[in-house]
C-alpha cells in the first residue's frame, strides 16, 4: 500500500504526466508513460547496412585505384623519367565512382542521430566528384600535357589543385563524420583508425599528392574504411521497454 502511494509520485519524464504502478514504464533507462515512449521511438524504417555495403564497395575501389596508380608509378616513373605520363584519367574515373558510393555509405552513418553530418558527407562527396568529372573533361579536351613559359609540362596531381583541394576537404569531413559517430557509440580500434586514416589521408591530400608516399597512406586509409563499414550494424541503439521492476514489455 505505501509502495503503491509512493509509485503515484512518479511522473513521465517526456510530459510530465503523473504515473502509478501499472503505468509507469521503463525505456532506455528513462521512466515514462506508454504513449511518450511510442513518441521517442524512431520512425520510419530506414535500413542502414545496405549504404554499408555501397560504402563498402566505393572504398574497394578506392583501394584498386589507388594501388595501380601507386604500382604504375613506381613501375613507370624510373624508366621514363621526364616523359612518365601519370594515369589521371582512369585514377579520376575510378575515384569519382567510389567518392559518390563512399559518400552514400557514410551519409547513411550518422543519418538518426547527427543529419548535419550525414548531409556534410554527401555534399562534400559530390562537390569532390564534380571536380573530378572536370577534370576528366579537361584531359579528354586538353590531353595529358600543359605550357607554362614555353615548357611543356605533364598533368598531374598538381595541375588538378581545385580537384584535390576538394578530394582532401572530403576525406576530412567524413574523418570528422566517424569520431561523430563514435561519440554516439562505442569505442572500437576498426571507427579510430578509419578516422585516424581519413584525418591523415586529409592532410597529406591537401599538401599535394606525393606519389607513392601519399598512396600508401590511401591504401592504407581504405582498408581500413572497409573494414569499418562491414562491421558496421544498427546505428540507434533501441531499448525494450520495461515496467518499473524490470519487465519487459516489448523489445525492439
Ligand atoms: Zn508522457
Amino acid at each position: 500500500m505505501v509502495d503503491r502511494e509512493k509509485a503515484k509520485l512518479v511522473s513521465c519524464i517526456f510530459c510530465g504526466k503523473e504515473l502509478d504502478a501499472s503505468t509507469a514504464m521503463r525505456y532506455q533507462g528513462a521512466i515514462a508513460c506508454n504513449e511518450c515512449i511510442l513518441a521517442q521511438k524512431p520512425k520510419g524504417s530506414f535500413e542502414e547496412r545496405p549504404f554499408f555495403i555501397i560504402g563498402a564497395l566505393g572504398a574497394l575501389i578506392g583501394l584498386f585505384e589507388v594501388t595501380i596508380g601507386v604500382l604504375y608509378a613506381l613501375v613507370f616513373t624510373p624508366v621514363m623519367f621526364d616523359f612518365y605520363i601519370p594515369p589521371m584519367t582512369f585514377y579520376y574515373c575510378g575515384m569519382t565512382v567510389s567518392v559518390l558510393l563512399q559518400g552514400l555509405g557514410f551519409y547513411a552513418l550518422n543519418r538518426e542521430l547527427i543529419p548535419a553530418a550525414s548531409i556534410a558527407c554527401l555534399l562534400t562527396a559530390l562537390v569532390s566528384v564534380i571536380t573530378q568529372i572536370l577534370a576528366i573533361w579537361d584531359l579528354i579536351i586538353g590531353g595529358p600535357y600543359y605550357e607554362i613559359e614555353g615548357m611543356i609540362l605533364t598533368k598531374g596531381f598538381g595541375y588538378y589543385s581545385l580537384t584535390v583541394t576538394m578530394y582532401a576537404l572530403f576525406t576530412l569531413t567524413v574523418g570528422l563524420s566517424i569520431i561523430l559517430y563514435v561519440g554516439q557509440t562505442k569505442i572500437e580500434n576498426v571507427t579510430v583508425a578509419a578516422s585516424g586514416m581519413y584525418l591523415i589521408g586529409a592532410s597529406f591530400g591537401s599538401l599535394g599528392f606525393l606519389w607513392p608516399p601519399v598512396g600508401f597512406i590511401h591504401v592504407l586509409m581504405y582498408i581500413a574504411a572497409i573494414l569499418f563499414f562491414f562491421t558496421r550494424t544498427d546505428i540507434v541503439m533501441k531499448g525494450p521497454v520495461e515496467t518499473l521492476d524490470y519487465q519487459i514489455v516489448e523489445s525492439t
